[in-house]
């Protein structure tokens, strides 16, 4: 089987310019919010990339992910990865253990099959609540939104505000994915082993599969569902025409 770099990893015209943008970006909002700035990591490709060129170039802003209790062993082994390999530590935000013991109870282990409602529960339960405790001392985020990720993002601005007036950055927004995987494999940045195994967007274990040659980008999230790929982390951008593919 091949691996994601080599399936995915080229060198397009721009890109220099555009990791330059990325780096100056994250320098500069960096400076704007200091000590109160955050990368809220899923630890997918995008967000190594990120991590990588963080601690690359020494740039202040915390690394802090969703420990949603459901996410796959490969995710969480990049914990450790990243310790090792940048000698940071990413902060890890759980949901309250009483609340997903009572939904489970109440719903089952896999409710959130069975509703829409019930997975947007579930992911206010494992996420969005977590998010607002991950971001409460925060006055700006950064995440690693592409605009090509789906129809959903083709809008995603290099800086945004959040709901709560917070300032929210994307400087991946105008990357490929030709372009994360050329930077992962040029500077050696750990990856998650599920994008070899066609994973190219990975989310909680229930709620993530492989995808096809051809499916959209985010078809492997919440598959069963025919409405928006999106879990609520990153509403503001939500329309839904499929763009990039699976290759
Ligand atoms: S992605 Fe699935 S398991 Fe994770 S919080 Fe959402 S519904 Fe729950």
């Amino acid at each position: 089987m091949s691996t994601a770099i080599e399936r995915h990893a080229r060198a397009t015209a721009g890109f220099e310019q555009r990791l330059a943008q990325t780096v100056l970006q994250l320098q500069q909002a960096a400076a704007a919010h200091p000590g109160r700035i955050v990368l809220a990591t899923s630890l997918g490709a995008e967000d190594m990339v990120l991590t990588d060129l963080i601690a690359r170039h020494q740039i202040p802003i915390a690394l802090a992910t969703l420990d949603t209790g459901k996410l796959h062993a490969e995710t969480l082994a990049l914990l450790p990865a990243i310790e090792q390999r940048y000698g940071i530590t990413v902060a890890r935000f759980a949901p309250q253990a009483e609340a997903t013991i009572h939904f489970v109870k109440t719903h089952g282990e896999l409710a959130m099959r069975d509703s829409v409602d019930l997975r947007k529960a579930c992911c206010h339960i494992r996420k969005m609540e977590p998010l607002s405790r991950l971001l409460a001392s925060r006055t700006a985020w950064v995440t690693g939104l592409r605009r090509a990720q789906s129809g959903a993002r083709t809008e995603v601005p290099f800086e945004d505000t959040d709901d709560a007036g917070r300032a929210k950055f994307n400087p991946l927004a105008q990357w490929s994915w030709h372009d994360v995987w050329h930077h992962i494999a040029t500077n050696d940045v750990p990856y998650n082993a599920l994008h070899d195994r066609f994973f190219p967007s990975i989310g909680c274990e229930p709620c993530t599969r492989a995808v096809s040659l051809g499916e959209d980008f985010r078809a492997g999230r919440w598959w069963w569902e025919q409405s928006s790929k999106e879990c609520g982390l990153h509403v503001s951008a939500v329309q839904h025409i499929p763009q990039e593919t699976a290759r």
